[in-house]
Parts: structure tokens; sequence; C-alpha cells
């Protein structure tokens, strides 16, 4: 039914990948292309011989636009799965509208040379999408992702008017290392050193990074200090959701996390641009000026995220709390997943935080094949219909639950 090309190969990818494989029924024809070629062929091993799927696999660079071109003009998918980093989101539109293909991501664009995201690069691609009857779908990991889908739901299904949106995200994993991340490493640091960012009252409000936190209690987990950061799906959510008086995000971490990142910024690791380093040359006779950049640097002395899983213990906890009316009344909502590290690594490999990006990146494509979600344009995943995506969560992998009337506690 559905020809792919999934590019990428890290642990997003990888998850995607098995779960892509596992459902053989949607996904008729399956290519994974990187930066590595050797990673995907190591992958396409594994999923041979897990579920006897024949995967083709390349090598590209996803920053040029003409290696993507020959790729997908040869190999022709009807959808790319960008699982590779935000920094290529542009380029593999541009090529997808060069050579008629659909495209989804799970993470907005952003410039390497500056540690700020937003939509607004890849919404201005929505009239070349139209035009050309494709159809781009933005942010289908979890978050974004599941929690643009789950407020897509709760407005379907339980409100009138959706007026307050918490997003909280939590990991209450123990992976036993010092300090790593639970995805890319350059880009998840440039995202919470981020000042935070939420919106109240038809403006948005700016804090200090990790300003403002709260302890929640999680379902199954219990109390964890919640940090308040921007996060991309509330720039999507308040437009599509008007009603909304008020839209945060908050991301549990724990003391020992802090205290590194701390450490990292101020011995200025966190650097995107580039410093000058004397590398000695290898006859011993002198030194040369080498260009590098501290956080990739970092991120090459960090233990890889695709290697947490084995002794990954506990489970993530992501969801939305949401308040608001329903036949005049005020109500409140919690739906949340809870996603066990261990039962990811035992299906896929991966940890916890791959598979709950990988496994709705995996379902967004099967909404797109199976005709469930397909317009022209660029969209995000909350302006489709939720109903058939949240069935196939809880058929996939992630199971969600649902509290209503309940404490949010958040005021
Ligand atoms: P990894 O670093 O593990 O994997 C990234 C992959 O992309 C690697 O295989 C890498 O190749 C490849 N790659 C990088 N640059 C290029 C390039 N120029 N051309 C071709 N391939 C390239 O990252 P993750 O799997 O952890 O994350 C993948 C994406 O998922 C990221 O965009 C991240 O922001 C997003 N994400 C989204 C979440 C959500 O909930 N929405 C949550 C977590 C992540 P190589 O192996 O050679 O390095």
């Amino acid at each position: 039914m559905g020809k792919v090309l999934i590019i990428g190969a890290g642990g997003v990818a990888t998850v995607a990948a098995h779960k892509v494989a596992q459902n053989k029924h949607i996904f008729t024809e399956i290519m994974i292309a990187s930066r590595t070629e050797s990673k995907c062929i190591a992958l396409a091993k594994v999923l041979n011989e897990k579920y006897g799927t024949d995967v083709k696999t390349a090598r590209v660079d996803a920053d040029s636009v003409e290696e993507l071109v020959a790729l997908m003009g040869s190999y022709k998918p009807e959808l790319v799965i960008n699982l590779a980093l935000p920094y290529q989101d542009l380029t593999i539109m541009e090529a997808c509208l060069q050579t008629g293909c659909n495209y989804m991501d799970t993470a907005n664009y952003e410039p390497k040379d500056e540690a700020h995201f937003e939509y607004s690069w890849q919404w201005a691609y929505r009239e070349r999408f139209e035009k050309a009857g494709l159809c781009a779908i933005l942010g289908c990991g979890f978050d974004p992702g599941v929690t643009s889908i789950f407020t897509a739901y709760a407005a379907k299904h339980h409100f009138d008017e959706i007026q307050y949106l918490d997003i909280v995200d939590c990991n209450a994993g123990n992976h036993h290392k010092a300090f790593a991340t639970n995805f890319n490493p350059e880009i998840n640091i440039r995202e919470i050193t981020q000042k935070g960012l939420y919106w109240e009252n038809g403006e948005y409000h700016e804090t200090e990074p990790m300003e403002i936190h709260k302890t929640l209690n999680y379902p199954n987990i219990g109390p964890k200090e919640s940090y308040l950061l921007h996060h991309e799906e509330i720039e999507s959510l308040v437009i599509n959701y008007p009603t909304i008086k008020r839209a945060r995000f908050w991301m549990t971490f724990g003391q020992a996390y802090l205290n590194h990142l701390e450490v990292i910024q101020n011995i200025g690791m966190d650097r995107i641009d580039e410093v000058t380093y004397k590398a000695p040359l290898a006859d011993g006779s002198g030194t040369v000026d080498v260009k590098i950049v501290p956080l990739q640097f970092l991120k090459a002395v960090l233990p890889n995220p695709q290697d947490l899983g084995e002794n990954y213990d506990g489970e993530t906890s992501i969801g939305c709390r949401i308040r608001g009316l329903k036949d005049g009344k005020e109500h409140t909502y919690y739906v949340y997943n809870n996603c066990s590290h261990q039962a990811a690594y035992e299906e896929t490999g991966m940890q916890g935080v791959s598979y709950t990006t990988g496994v709705p990146a995996m379902i967004g494509a099967m909404m797109f094949l199976t005709g469930k979600w397909n317009k022209p344009g660029v969209h995000n995943v909350e302006e489709f219909d939720p109903d058939p995506f949240m069935e196939e969560l809880n058929k996939q992998g992630l199971p969600w639950h649902e509290l209503h009337d309940v404490d949010l506690e958040l005021d």
C-alpha cells in the first residue's frame, strides 16, 4: 500500500523503523537513508532477522537538496519521514517539492548557528505544498505530536472551549549514568538552556531558563519537580485553539542533571559558535588550528542516547492537563501515557524517549498512507482528525488514560 523513505538512523528512526516493519500490510516498501549508511545497513539487518522485512538503504547528506533530490527522484517514495535533525527540515521539504513527495517530521526547523526554533520557516512552505497538491505533516512525535493530538481529542470530545492547557512531561527513568541526554544531546541542550516562554491572555511571556518550577504528581510515579520550558507545540496550539487563555509546557529534571547543565553552561561547553583548538600534528612537529563547536564536541563525549536502553529502568509520563467549559460548566481533564523504558528496550533496543517519539511517527505515516490524514498544504498534527490516531496509540504500544474533573495542581 505505501512506499516510505525514512531519513536518519538514530534512536527515534530505529524505533519508527521497527514499528513500520511490524505494520507490513501498510508499509509495503521501505528505505532507510542517512549520513552514515553503515547504521542503516545494521538496522535493516535487525529488521530482516526480526520481522522478515526487506529494507533498502542508502547514504544521503540531508543538508544537500541536490543529494536528496537524486535519491528521492530515483526511489520515488510516497512519503518521506524525516527523523534526522531539525537542521535538515527545510532541505528535505524543498526536495519533496522538487520530486513530488509528501513530508512528515517530529521537530520544527532550527538553524544551526542560532539556538532558536519556531514554525514560521516551515509554515512559509504552505502555498507551495498546496499548489503542488502535496501534504506536509509537522511535529508528529510525542511532544510535539501526541500532546497536540491529545488536545485535539479533548477539544473534539470533552470541551466546547479549552481555556487552560498545561502539557506535562515527566521522565522518571534512571539510566544509571552521571549525565546523559535522552535524545540528540546537541538538540536537547540547545532546547533546555533557552529562556522559558508561555502564552497568557493573548501574548507570550518570557522567563529566565528554569525560573518557574513546581512540584507535580505524575500517575504511578509520584511527585517530581517540573520546570516551565518553551516548547514548540504551544505556538501552533494557541493559534488553532484561540479560546486558550493560557498554555504552558512543563518538564521534570533531577537536581544532578541541573547541576551538570549549570557547569556545562558556566564553562562554555554549550556554545554553538566555532572556537579555535590547537590540535597536535600526527608527526609531533607542531600544531594545526582546528575549528570546533563546543556543543558538538560535547555530544561526541557524552553517552549516545541510543546506548542508554539496556540499564534504563522506570518510566515516562507525558500528558495534557486541561481546564475549560462544556455545556456552560467548568471541567478538568487529564489525558496521559506512561511508557516503560525496559519494555521499549525489549521491543526495539531503544529507551522510552526514542520509543515515545518513534511510535507516533510511524502512526502519523500510517494515517497518511491510509488516507485518514491527507490534505495539500503544511499542517500541524492537531489540524487532522485525532480519533484514528488515538485508536492506533492503544494498539501500537502507547496506551493512554483519561481522568475527569480531578485536581490538575496547576492554577
Ligand atoms: P540522533 O542523533 O540519534 O539521530 C539523528 C540521525 O540523523 C542520525 O542517524 C544522524 O546521522 C542523522 N543525520 C544527522 N545529520 C544528517 C544529515 N545531514 N544527513 C543525513 N542524516 C543526518 O537523534 P534522535 O533520533 O534522538 O532524534 C531524531 C529527531 O527526533 C530529532 O529531530 C529530534 O529533535 C526529534 N525528537 C522529537 C521528539 C518529539 O517528541 N517530538 C522527542 C525526541 C526527539 P549520524 O548517525 O551519521 O550521526
